[in-house]
């Protein structure tokens, strides 16, 4: 039975990954700090004798014996959250991926390393390929995330370079879905619970940025296929759907479908706050095969109903 430790897997997409990789018949160690992830998510697969929870921050080494793969998840997503406590983001984001990079050396594991497209920072090239170095400030207040997570792809590629470390770099477009928590902080979340609730719908700044949002069970999907590619195909790869919306866009489809009498309130626009943002997938069509299949308006109709029994 393949062995999977997945990092920040009582998170949002780890718990969707860690669900995935039990129905597939893997014997999955969810490893989390619990500092966004939920106990409540986790407690899900606790009957089942294939899946362990093991609490703990990967800025600690870990130590484990016989792992196939890892899927390293383990960092807050949001940026209410990885802006919190910046300072231990960044550790996350560079001492953590050091970790597992160390533990994948000693299991002679597969290793995944969950990237973001905010790697790409403001980007002035649009839509973003992978060859795209990217935007970003070094020293705003999202740079604890996004230099964090280009300094974990620097990683991954000089264990693979030195090491030998067979790794797998994905860059994840804005990704959305249930389990999510209510407080998450973006910007699906907050809208679908605001709009539900009767509170008014924050947008920030004026509502043009763009996002590309993707439904999670697409991003599973590309994971898996990802983490199967020949061991010498390392990514980075986009994983995205190509949809673009403005913010406006997104607030008017949630109010819509939801049958809200919510205002809209328009707040100041976070610094640095990326203006456009949309995947290039053809590595990931051409490479893996793969292409989103849920569109936005299905997919927030199953967050809504999620959010629904919740709010
Ligand atoms: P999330 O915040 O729901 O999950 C992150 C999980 O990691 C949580 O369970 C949290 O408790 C755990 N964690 C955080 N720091 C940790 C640490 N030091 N040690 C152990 N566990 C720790 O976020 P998510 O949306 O599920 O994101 C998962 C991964 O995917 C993250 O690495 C994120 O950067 C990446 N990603 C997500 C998106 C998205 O749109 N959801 C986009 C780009 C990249
Ligand atoms: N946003 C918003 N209202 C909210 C939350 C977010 O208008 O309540 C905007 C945010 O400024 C950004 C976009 O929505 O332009 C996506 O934000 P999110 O935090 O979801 O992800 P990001 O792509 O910024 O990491």
């Amino acid at each position: 039975m393949k062995r999977v430790l997945v990092t920040g897997g009582a998170g949002f997409i780890g718990t969707h990954l860690c669900r995935r990789l039990l129905n597939e018949g893997c014997h999955v160690i969810c490893l989390d700090n619990l500092f966004t992830g939920s106990e409540q998510n986790i407690a899900l697969f606790r009957s089942n004798p294939d899946f362990e929870f093991v609490l703990h921050d990967i800025v600690n080494p870990y130590e484990t014996t016989d792992i196939d793969e890892i899927y390293n998840l383990a960092c807050p997503a949001s940026p209410v959250h990885y802006q919190y406590d910046a300072i231990k983001t960044i550790k996350t984001a560079v001492m953590g991926v050091i970790n597992m990079l160390d533990l994948a050396v000693k299991n002679r594991a597969k290793i995944l390393q969950a990237s973001t497209s905010e790697v790409y920072g403001d980007p002035v090239v649009h839509p973003q390929n992978e060859s795209y170095w990217g935007n970003v400030n070094p020293i705003g207040p999202r740079s604890c995330y996004d230099e964090g997570k280009r300094c974990g792809e620097t990683l991954c590629m000089d264990y693979h370079r030195q090491n030998g470390v067979c790794i797998k770099i994905i860059r994840i477009f804005n990704t959305y879905g249930p389990y999510m928590l209510p407080n998450d902080g973006r910007v699906v979340s907050n809208f679908i619970v605001q709009a539900l609730q009767g509170e008014p719908i924050t947008i920030y700044g004026t509502g043009e940025q763009t996002r590309s949002f993707q439904y999670v069970d697409d991003l599973i999907e590309g994971m898996i296929r990802m983490m199967n590619t020949e061991n010498d195909f390392t990514g980075p790869i986009n994983l995205g759907n190509p949809e673009e919306f403005t913010i406006l866009d997104l607030a008017r489809k949630v109010i819509e479908m939801t049958g809200s009498k919510s205002e809209v309130i328009f707040k100041p626009l976070p610094h640095d706050d990326p203006r456009q943002r949309k995947p290039d997938i053809s590595l990931a069509r051409k490479m893996l095969n793969w292409e989103p299949q849920i569109s936005l308006d299905d997919g927030l109709g199953h967050v809504i109903n999620y959010f629904k029994e919740r709010c």
